[in-house]
């Protein structure tokens, strides 16, 4: 029998698409589709990219996926239910639909995560707005590109996993971290082990790796750095945005403006009236840089950065095993360091263990399109020892550049993939037009490698 998997990564831009095909010994294959998106923001060209994979999914299966895994909620992966579902709708149909448990609206610890997101997400809206008000253009402009992960006018991320969930013939499947294997009826080639999210709620909270956990010199502040989401959510009242002072102790800033003291000295409108600058004596009409009305707000920012962790964090992360060489194909969505964490101590009946599956992994889907806080080294990325270990990171470098995420991928993880897989990493932003131009480390690879304009493909 013929064993062979193919794992196709669409080549749209910045986001998650991937397609799988698992043969069953019948004709037709069984299809996994993981995850449809772009990120906010990206070209019409790459839109329309990734509506060149969402027909190439439908050509080639026929218009019917087995799963459709969508990992977790963020626009750079469920976009694509949106931005062609004109298409989709009619057109694909999934037999399964299979999501984190954090998406089970029936389960209470899921249901408190996500209003503690809607919450800190409406915060951040917020903020944008105030921001912007305040002359704070460019945090502004931060927080809006890291909001933008849930979306914008014209659909949010919560319409395009609903549409995911509506392709579904029956309900989905919310999948459990150390649920017993999945093994499909039909589909004897492969089991899927469900490594993450994690129920612990420290560990789906921690999102940066320690020191030395990670990879790069900025691997982030410490092991114990909690996320602060309660923090969050208690800056949002009834009434939206909190200040830091109570009403009865503050001047309405509109008000403080026409008072001679605050106007002269922190909003410089009366100039007459005599602040000078120091250097030349020349009046200086603006004096909006004393203020710091706005600079309360500029947390908001790390703290946007934390709801996004949190989002990422609830990755559903499979490990698929080809069941006759027991080599695994890993698919961690964008799971951060404490759901990385928590594979450590997973364990099968039959002696089955997290570490033991990266061990045999031998495809790995770089995390969160390389960022450095998506791949843990010792309890990570050290563990997949295997020499067919091959990997590939769904980023354009370019785009991530264009969102401010410089590090996008992370250049010391790049060239760590690079050493342990002997240069076998593909990126969709790779320029390469043919397998016959790839470099010569593909040589030693024991798969085939198909390229196209709009996908790679690797067998296994
Ligand atoms: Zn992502």
């Amino acid at each position: 029998m013929d064993n062979t998997v193919r794992v196709r990564m669409y080549r749209q831009g910045l986001g998650d698409c991937f397609l799988l095909t698992i043969p069953t010994g019948k004709a037709r294959p069984f299809y996994m589709m993981i995850d449809c998106g772009i990120v906010l923001g990206s070209s019409t060209a790459a839109v329309d990219r990734l509506r060149a994979a969402v027909a190439d999914v439908i050509k080639t299966t026929g218009g019917e996926v087995d799963v459709l895994v969508a990992t977790h909620e963020h626009w750079d992966h469920v976009s694509g239910f949106v931005q062609a579902w004109d298409v989709l709708k009619d057109q694909l149909k999934a037999k399964n639909v299979w999501l984190a448990w954090t998406e089970d609206p029936a389960d209470k610890q899921a249901a408190k995560l996500r209003a503690e997101r809607r919450k800190a997400e409406e915060a951040m809206r917020m903020a944008v707005q105030r921001l912007a008000l305040d002359g704070s253009v460019r945090t502004a402009e931060r927080v809006e590109s890291l909001v933008a992960f849930f979306g914008a006018t014209g659909g949010s991320t919560a319409d395009a996993l609903g549409n995911a969930r509506k392709l579904g013939v029956g309900k989905p499947r919310y999948r459990e971290p150390g649920e017993p294997p999945i093994a499909l009826p039909g589909v004897e080639a492969v089991r899927f082990w469900v490594l993450g999210p994690p129920r612990d709620e420290k560990l789906i909270k921690k999102s940066n790796p320690g020191k030395g956990d990670g990879y790069g010199l900025d691997a982030g502040p410490g092991g114990s750095q909690q996320f602060l989401m309660s923090a969050m959510a208690e800056t949002v009242d009834a009434d939206g945005l909190a200040a830091p002072f109570d009403e009865m102790y503050s001047i309405p800033l509109a008000r403080a403006e026409k008072v001679g003291f605050f106007g002269e000295r922190y909003f410089g409108a009366t100039v007459d009236e005599g602040i000078y600058d120091w250097k030349d004596g020349s009046a200086v009409a603006d004096q909006s840089w004393r203020r710091i009305d706005g600079t309360w707000m500029e947390s908001a920012e790390t703290m946007a950065l934390q709801l996004d962790s949190a989002t990422n964090n609830t990755s559903l992360v499979l490990a698929i095993e080809i069941v006759a060489t027991r080599e695994v194909l890993l698919f961690p969505g964008d799971a951060q360091a404490g759901n990385w964490l928590s594979w450590q101590g997973l364990k099968w009946e039959g002696g089955e263990t997290g570490p033991g599956l990266l061990k045999r992994t031998v495809f790995y889907k770089v995390g969160h399109h390389g960022s450095h806080n998506a791949t843990l080294k010792e309890k990570g990325l050290e563990m997949m020892t295997s020499p067919e270990l091959v990997a590939m990171i769904p980023v354009d470098h370019e785009m991530a550049v264009k969102k401010r995420w410089g590090k996008m991928p992370l250049p010391d993880l790049v060239s760590r993939l690079r050493e342990k897989t002997g240069g076998r990493v593909l990126s969709v932003d790779d320029t390469v037009k043919s397998a016959a131009e790839l470099g010569a480390e593909w040589k030693g690879f024991a798969g085939e490698v198909t390229v196209t304009d709009l996908y790679f493909e690797l067998s296994f």
